[in-house]
């Protein structure tokens, strides 16, 4: 089972992913939580250059290559290895993210970052994606209450996290069955108890 976790930067993606993994291996179920992009050195490395450099100093096919590298060394080495020895995949970003923040945030189009991808991955997608919805103000409230240092997307202004938010519910809609979309502003427990029975149904 692959599930994964998508939504703007402050939607609280690690603390439902934390929340998920643990009440799943309290139940006996093998787990491995990664996140994306990175979960491999090589991923990990593409990451860091991704988010550490400036405004302007990646353009944006450049950064929608490297994040799809990332993602197909991600999936090579840890996802489908995981999923062939039948554990549950929990995953913090995965494609949505690159379809929301490049092709919609920096405006390569939603189709044409979504076809990269899949060829990235060999087509391998979620049997559950769980979108946090996150009004944009509301992540940039919570992100100076975390008070971690922004990176280069956090820093962009409030209509760039429109777009990411607009393109993740454009994706939900085209794909019901195997979306749960959740407001971020719920309580934690009560996000996490609804994301625990979603797990559940599709582990019956
Ligand atoms: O979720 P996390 O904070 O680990 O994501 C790291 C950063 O990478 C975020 O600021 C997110 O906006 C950005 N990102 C991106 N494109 C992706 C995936 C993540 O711009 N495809």
């Amino acid at each position: 089972l692959f599930i994964a976790f998508e939504g703007g930067d402050g939607a609280g993606k690690s603390t439902q992913v934390g929340a998920l993994c643990r009440a799943l291996e309290a139940e006996g179920v093998p787990v491995v939580r990664t996140r994306e992009p990175g979960g491999t050195p090589v991923g990990e490395r593409l990451r860091d250059l991704v988010l550490e450099h400036g405004q302007g100093e990646i353009d944006a096919r450049t950064e929608a290559l490297l994040f799809a590298a990332s993602r197909a060394a991600h999936v090579q080495q840890v996802i489908l290895p995981a999923l062939r020895r039948g554990d549950v995949v929990v995953c913090d970003r995965y494609i949505d993210s690159s379809v929301a923040y490049q092709g919609a945030g920096r405006g390569l189009g939603a189709r044409d970052v979504e076809d990269l991808n899949l060829w990235a991955v060999q087509g391998l997608r979620p049997d559950l994606t769980v979108l946090l919805d996150v009004e944009p103000q509301e992540g940039r409230n919570r992100r100076v209450a975390g008070d971690a240092p922004e990176d280069r997307m956090e820093s962009e202004p409030d209509d760039f996290h429109a777009r990411i938010r607009g393109a993740f519910l454009e994706a939900a809609d085209r794909d019901p069955a195997r979306y749960l979309v959740l407001p971020a502003a719920s309580p934690v427990g009560d996000l996490a108890q609804r994301v625990l029975a979603a797990a559940r149904e599709r582990l019956a």
